[in-house]
């Protein structure tokens, strides 16, 4: 849960979090083995097509959500149900305590439901004098240590079995063996009287049917059966949007919830409950049986354009499986209730500003749970947009307002970058060890401590846009006339790799056009939630292009290239600049894509016999545009001798603005990649994001390891042989 008060205590709980061994060993074992189990799940399936079904229905669901509720209720109470809506958390609290009261029940036992933690059910009911047992093995343990869940499905993730064997010699006064197997028999014996002795018990729900009345929960281990069946009274909590409407509908969720959560095709348990059952235990033989369906704020959300999209999810816990923050921190500091990528939006509507202002913060914008939500959520961008709304609520950071001011005039920006070349003199310089990069010797005050995991780069003697037109080739006859897009770290820190770019188009009869009043993409006002300048400074750059003259646009950076595809999402309000963002995006390119799939240069246009090379493949790249082989082939026609290393398209911890604000985690993501690159065996490590240059040059260097890095362009200027063009 998120007690910190402002981003310094958070920091430092996130600290803490780091330092804890068992944590990150736990977290990253988990993160490693996912994907794969993930893979084998959906193996022969086409998984893509399967969430955008899930999208497209749940869409339609939230949409008619009152009208599915009623009908949902006027079936259910022909069975005997008694539905309940509860507008807030506490009202649904309160509807549950009278139930108890009004049943005379004192015993609850309950089955796992995120939405009784939303609401703090346990806290309440126990307020009340009732006892609460929480059956789930995961759930119970986390009672017993008075704690919130660190995962929505694996809620004691973080735990190993010696601290489960302490805490349940503790709880049965004697001592308990660390064995999986011994554990969960203890767990079972423990729990057994109590499921004999409740009065009721109380359920979440996965399904809400509307055309039955039924509902359906998704277990896996038995336990929501027992709280179901055996006590007189059930109480099942559901948020309004699992009301779905039919059996069909739920059904096409289940083939992806259990795959999209834990790798399997279907959870041990698939239980669905229509009506009043017969009860042995009540007094009548009937069951009492309530569905409370909680909204807070859930209606409001429904209506919200941007937001609704949230209320698709299916709380598969995916997002926060692959994410590199959560695996390097773990749940209590990556969620309040919620965890995770979903986690951290949903802080923001259900618990409110001050637990999400921190969170929101803290997302890299690596794009992976966007990658593997089970309901195609963009994910990333509602984190940004919850993190512009809370500025705008509470006013915008100091150095927000900054950027955003510098960003907004490009002559002013690019006037400041042109200064900083000079103000950095002060801090001195020093050479990469392949002689690639310039540091800065000494580190600024600000970045001292730290950030001294890397080296941090100088900006350049002289920026791209100032070289190109000596550069620029007068091509009689173009096969393609292209813009390209600097951006920023290429023009300003890194001008080789654009330079080296223009080097693999020669002779391939490509016109190039740098337009000089092009700006930054945007991006880093995103990441800072300045969305007003984000739209700002997309419109400069869609006036700079003009897509009729261009076949292409071309990006050296991935993260440029996949934010400019997403212009048209910022002006979804405003159809004259939507379609003028449309046409521009339409025609942006990432650099590999382009020479392998446009240029189609081959083996003859490149030295071969090359050293062994690596690939990192960026976040924007892979994710964000799409682009998955590209490169890798590059690098074989380019004559290197490509080697694959492990986790290839995990984020290297970079995030442009991300890895000043959270140096730590910046640091600990990066130790990973280099000792992926190092256990490679690769002499060479070649990528396509100027960002992840920095980062990881910076941190290779910084461990005097003998690996050069080169972006993907200066990788193929080196080996391209002189002539060879295109006829
Ligand atoms: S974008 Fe990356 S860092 Fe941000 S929540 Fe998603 S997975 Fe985590
Ligand atoms: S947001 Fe997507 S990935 Fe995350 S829990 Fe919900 S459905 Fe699963």
């Amino acid at each position: 849960m998120q007690k910190a008060h402002d981003l310094k205590e958070y920091r430092e709980e996130v600290g803490q979090a780091l330092d804890n061994e068992f944590l990150r060993k736990a977290m990253d074992n988990f993160a490693r083995a996912y994907p794969q189990g993930r893979a084998k799940a959906f193996a022969g399936m086409d998984a893509a097509a399967l969430i955008a079904e899930i999208a497209e229905a749940k869409d339609e669901s939230v949409s008619h959500m009152e009208e599915l509720y009623q009908e949902f209720k006027k079936n259910a109470e022909a069975a005997g149900v008694k539905v309940h809506r509860a507008r807030t958390a506490a009202e649904a609290n309160e509807i549950i305590a009278d139930i108890a009261r009004e049943e005379n029940c004192k015993n609850i036992v309950k089955s796992k439901s995120m939405t009784a933690e939303e609401t703090l059910l346990n806290h309440h009911l126990e307020a009340e004098g009732l006892q609460v047992t929480e059956t789930d093995l995961g759930e119970w343990i986390i009672q017993l240590r008075h704690e919130g869940p660190t995962h929505m499905v694996m809620p004691a993730i973080h735990l190993s079995r010696d601290q489960v064997a302490g805490l349940f010699s503790q709880v049965t006064g004697s001592n308990q063996p660390n064995e999986v197997e011994k554990l969960v028999k203890v767990a079972r014996r423990e729990l057994r009287q109590r499921y004999v002795d409740a009065d009721m018990g109380i359920s979440g729900a996965n399904f809400c049917l509307a055309d039955s009345g039924a509902i359906g929960l998704v277990t896996n281990e038995g336990n929501a059966r027992l709280v179901t069946t055996l006590p007189r009274v059930h109480v099942a909590l559901a948020g309004l949007e699992k009301l779905t409407p039919s059996l069909h509908d739920a059904l096409r969720v289940l083939k992806a919830l259990p795959r999209n959560a834990t790798g399997q095709a279907i959870t041990s348990y698939v239980t669905w409950i229509k009506g009043q059952s017969e009860c042995k235990a009540a007094e009548d033989n009937k069951k009492s049986y309530h569905i409370v369906f909680l909204d807070n704020g859930r209606t409001a959300m429904s209506k919200d354009p941007l937001f609704k999209e949230v209320l698709r999810c299916i709380r598969c816990g995916a997002c926060a499986n692959v994410c590199p923050v959560y695996r390097m921190v773990g749940g209590h500091q990556y969620g309040h209730i919620y965890i995770g990528a979903i986690g951290l939006i949903l802080t923001y509507f259900f618990h409110g500003r001050d637990k999400a202002k921190n969170l929101v913060k803290n997302c890299i914008n690596c794009q992976a749970c966007k990658a593997v939500c089970a309901a195609g959520i963009d994910l990333p961008r509602m984190i940004k947009e919850v993190l512009a709304r809370i500025q705008d609520e509470e006013g915008h950071e100091l150095e927000s307002r900054l950027l955003s001011k510098a960003m907004s005039n490009r002559r002013f920006f690019h006037g400041l970058l042109r200064s900083a070349r000079y103000a950095q003199k002060m801090f001195g310089t020093k050479t990469s060890a392949d002689h690639k990069g310039k540091y800065q010797r000494h580190l600024p005050m600000l970045l001292s401590k730290e950030h001294g995991f890397r080296e941090i780069p100088k900006l350049a003697d002289t920026p791209f846009r100032d070289k190109f037109p000596k550069l620029r080739e007068k091509v009689e006859h173009p096969r393609y006339v292209v813009g390209l897009f600097g951006g920023c770290a290429e023009d300003f820190l890194y001008p080789e790799h654009l330079e080296s770019g223009m080097e693999t188009f020669k002779g391939q009869r490509v016109d190039v056009r740098y337009p000089m009043s092009q700006t930054c993409c945007g991006l880093p006002l995103m990441m800072m939630g300045e969305t007003t300048t984000e739209r700002d400074v997309a419109k400069q750059n869609i006036r700079a292009f003009d897509p009729a003259e261009l076949d292409y646009i071309i990006c050296h950076c991935p993260s440029c290239a996949s934010h400019l595809k997403g212009y048209p999402n910022l002006f979804k309000n405003d159809p004259e600049w939507h379609l003028l963002a449309q046409r521009f995006a339409d025609k942006v390119i990432d650099y590999s894509s382009f020479v392998q799939e446009e240029l189609e240069m081959g083996k003859e246009h490149f030295e071969q016999g090359g050293p062994r090379a690596a690939y990192h493949s960026p976040c924007h790249l892979c994710r964000g545009m799409g682009v998955h082989e590209a490169p890798r082939k590059l690098l074989g026609t380019g004559g290197y001798d490509y080697v694959e290393m492990k986790e290839e398209e995990v984020c290297c911890g970079f995030g442009g603005t991300y890895s000043v604000k959270f140096p730590r985690i910046s640091s600990q993501i990066l130790k990973t990649k280099l000792d992926h690159i190092e256990e490679s065996g690769a002499d060479l490590l070649v990528t396509d994001c100027p960002g992840c240059v920095m980062q990881i040059r910076g941190g290779l260097d910084k461990r005097g390891s003998k690996v050069k890095v080169r972006h993907m362009s200066e990788a193929l200027a080196e080996r391209k042989k002189p002539g060879g063009g295109h006829p």
